[in-house]
């Protein structure tokens, strides 16, 4: 491999700056975007643009191709798919892909339970439809989620998204019945025990027969990566069983190794009634899935959970490889790995630069957040100035968090670790320069 990043122009270059400006004739403004290269084809954990740059991925599609962007087994499940058909609406005519896709969730998601699963193709409409067969299930309307947490862009999803800006403005009402409670957030929250009573006076307020469902990202990724306090996610499941909620751990962004466990459920010994999986599944191709307890999955009458596409074969061929290549040996223990050489490059700079106040994460999930020493008062500009130069540089960075000063590393779970440490460096002389640059004005 000639080194990477590889960068023959600007970046964006002028071949992406054309297509961008056709983009703006042609789009709806309503998309944002990260950083404005046209991609001409991808690799392991690299994408290369219009323009012949060669880009390190730091953020593969939002934790969607952690088995990398063109993976040679998944390519050619799913050209084997193409050459037999591309659909046949699961609801219409059946096909093997699909079932085998749900007795594999149903072995691996966590629970010692007779598991049945149902396949949708986007991670909202998981959520939605988790939330469907809570409702069904208990009888009852209530959904109870978790300040700054993150479910999608569907309306009931909205309504579950903490954030307000860009999510939800100007897109409301929303449907009601859903109430927020407080997080676990070891650098802002209060302790463990104090969260979990707060959440414990909104389920008494509400009253017994109120809540369906506790809906809660082991990790939160849209919100800042946040890793809840020890004992949050063991809280919340006593809490649910205590009153006949049900808990929905939303693995759409953490699960299928991206924490180095299958599900990062497993970090807490926790098990949902109800687990989802979206983005990764599909190793690119659209694919979510809602995977819990016989019983309250199968308490939906026939007809009830459904859709065009979901489960379409394309994206049921690519999930088998994904799994595949889970269950290569080694592979969740090098996640482990890319946490070790993340840490050891950006733990360092803790003690260095104040406004760096947190490294955190798990495996290839790990986040550094920018805020002023103290106060801890957010620093987005920071986050955004030192994600642009990565970009200028070659590295390709997501920011996240509410207030935006979250830089977040979704590097494929099989990066090379040249490539992950050449990214890495890159991001220390960046987040190096800029807050000395900081410091000098
Ligand atoms: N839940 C979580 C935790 C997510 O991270 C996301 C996507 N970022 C979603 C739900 C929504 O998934 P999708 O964009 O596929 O609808």
């Amino acid at each position: 491999m000639t080194s990477v990043p590889h960068l023959l122009t600007d970046i964006p270059g002028p071949r992406s700056r054309e297509l961008h400006a056709q983009r703006e004739a042609a789009v709806a403004s309503g998309y944002a975007v990260t950083l404005p290269v046209f991609v001409a084809r991808a690799d392991t954990s690299t994408v290369e643009d219009v323009d012949g740059n060669t880009l390190i991925d730091f953020a593969s599609g939002i934790a969607v191709t952690s088995i990398g962007a063109s993976n040679p087994r998944l390519r050619a499940n799913v050209a084997a798919q193409l050459e037999r058909f591309t659909h046949t609406c699961f609801m219409v005519t059946e096909y093997e892909g699909f079932v085998r896709v749900a007795e594999w969730l149903n072995e691996h998601a966590p629970g010692e339970c007779d598991k049945r699963t149902a396949l949708f193709s986007t991670g909202a409409e998981a959520v939605e439809n988790a939330v469907k067969i809570a409702r069904h299930y208990t009888g009852r309307a209530g959904v109870l989620v978790i300040d700054e947490a993150y479910h999608g862009r569907s309306m009931l999803t909205m309504a579950m998204t903490a954030k307000e800006d860009p999510y939800k403005s100007g897109f409301g009402p929303f449907p009601a019945d859903v109430v927020r409670g407080p997080n676990a957030n070891p650098l802002r929250g209060r302790p463990v025990d104090e969260t979990l009573a707060q959440i414990q006076a909104i389920v008494a307020e509400r009253g017994a027969d109120y809540f369906a469902a506790i809906v809660v990202e082991p990790i939160q990724g849209e919100g800042g990566f946040v890793v809840p306090a020890t004992g949050f996610l063991p809280g919340l499941r006593r809490l649910a069983d205590e009153h006949g909620i049900l808990l929905v751990v939303d693995e759409i962004q953490t699960g299928l190794g991206r924490t180095g466990q299958l599900f990062a459920s497993e970090h807490e010994g926790i098990a949902g009634d109800l687990t989802l999986t979206a983005k990764a599944l599909g190793g690119g191709l659209p694919l979510s899935a809602v995977t819990g307890r016989a019983e309250v999955v199968d308490a939906v009458h026939v007809g009830g959970l459904g859709g065009t596409y979901a489960g379409n074969p394309l994206a049921c061929a690519a999930a088998l490889a994904v799994f595949e290549v889970l269950e290569e040996p080694g592979l969740l223990a090098g996640v482990g790995d890319i946490e070790a050489t993340i840490r050891a490059h950006l733990e360092p700079l803790r003690t260095e630069i104040d406004a760096l106040a947190d490294v955190r994460g798990r495996g290839a999930m790990m986040a550094v957040e920018f805020a002023d020493a103290g106060s801890l008062a957010p620093r987005p500009d920071l986050a955004q100035r030192i994600s642009a130069a990565c970009h200028a540089e070659g590295v390709l960075t997501l920011t996240c968090g509410t207030h935006g000063n979250v830089i977040r590393l979704l590097p494929p779970l099989v990066i090379e670790k040249p490539v992950l440490e050449a990214g890495l460096e890159i991001l220390v002389r960046c987040i190096r320069t800029i807050a000395a640059e900081e410091a000098a004005a």
